[in-house]
């Protein structure tokens, strides 16, 4: 069994970009600019937020906090949505989700201008991304595709399942994992995904556990901790959890990872996997929404 090091391998893709960053500073271009918009004290969402502005500051990206309180109306956060659409120094930016319950998430996404859009929310991403034009990808499903690249693992022909089919994860990533390789996106090793037969499975799935030993690749996020258990997956199946839980206050995936690790060929573990590499993608789309925006 090899682990899927997310921290690791984010921690790479960090200094490769910071040598990126300051390659540009040298031609005595300005650094890349992101936004973030935060609603409220929601505690989980200040962690999120910290947590990107440290990355962006250990990269060279300038990272800008915009802080609203929860009772801010939704045509305050739309004029400011606005706002950063229009302003030219800001090559990218999201608002943090989630919002308060009198704002309509949809609403705001919606609005935000989808090339500085370096979470993938809007329709126009989502849309580009299922007809295989250059867009800014989910940073969940990236990351996902960014660290099997990393590993050398390959999704040609192969059967993925992908558990949970909801919209910053299951589905860009099936979108992803079946799309032609010749139509993969800019700044992407064209070779290591797409060309893959996808199964995308929910809570209405029937017998999950059959379609799963059929899989070569499971990639599972429905926030159920050990939904995925030994008996589900073959020997030398590749399988990645995106699941965050908190169990008597420890920090665990989707996946039972102690039973089902010594049958797996690779394993991303919780913590350390695919979350250090989602963050990682919201700085690689800042990077490409500026190459976009300032070229
Ligand atoms: P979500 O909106 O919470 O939806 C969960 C999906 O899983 C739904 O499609 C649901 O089916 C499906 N599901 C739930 N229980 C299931 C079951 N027993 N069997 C099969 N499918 C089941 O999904 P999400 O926002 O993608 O989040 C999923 C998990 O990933 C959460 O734990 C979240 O915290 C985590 N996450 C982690 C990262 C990261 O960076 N590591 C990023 C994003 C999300 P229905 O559609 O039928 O309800």
């Amino acid at each position: 069994m090899i682990l899927l090091d997310g921290k690791h391998t984010a921690e790479t893709i960090r200094q490769e970009m910071k040598q990126q960053i300051d390659a540009l500073l040298r031609e005595g271009r300005r650094a890349p600019k992101l936004g973030i918009v935060l609603v409220g004290h929601n505690p989980a969402s200040e962690t999120y937020v910290n947590n990107k502005m440290r990355a962006c500051e250990q990269v060279g990206i300038e990272a800008v906090k915009i802080a609203y309180e929860d009772s801010v109306s939704e045509q305050e956060l739309i004029d400011k949505v606005q706002e950063l659409n229009d302003d030219a120094s800001v090559d990218g930016f999201i608002v943090q989700l989630p919002l308060p319950s009198h704002i309509d998430e949809s609403r705001i996404t919606s609005a935000i201008d989808w090339r500085k859009d370096v979470d993938g929310l809007t329709p126009q991403n989502i849309g580009r991304t299922a007809l295989g034009m250059p867009s800014l990808v989910s940073a969940t499903p990236r990351g996902i595709r960014e660290l099997l690249s990393r590993y050398g693992i390959t999704t040609a022909g192969k059967h993925v399942v992908v558990i949970g089919r909801s919209n910053i994860v299951g589905k860009p990533m099936a979108m992803l994992l079946m799309q032609r390789p010749y139509l993969s996106l800019p700044n992407m090793s064209a070779s290591a995904l797409g060309d893959a037969t996808v199964t995308v499975c929910h809570s209405k799935t029937q017998d999950l556990k059959k379609i799963c030993l059929t899989a070569d690749i499971i990639i599972v996020a429905a926030g159920c901790p050990k939904l995925l258990t030994a008996d589900m997956v073959r020997e030398g199946t590749t399988v990645i959890d995106v699941g965050i839980n908190r169990v008597d206050g420890k920090l665990v995936g989707d996946v039972d990872f102690a039973a089902v690790a010594p049958k797996a060929a690779y394993i991303s573990p919780v913590p350390g996997g695919v979350g250090p590499m989602t963050i990682v993608s919201l700085l690689q789309n800042t990077l490409q929404a500026y190459n976009e925006h300032t070229r």
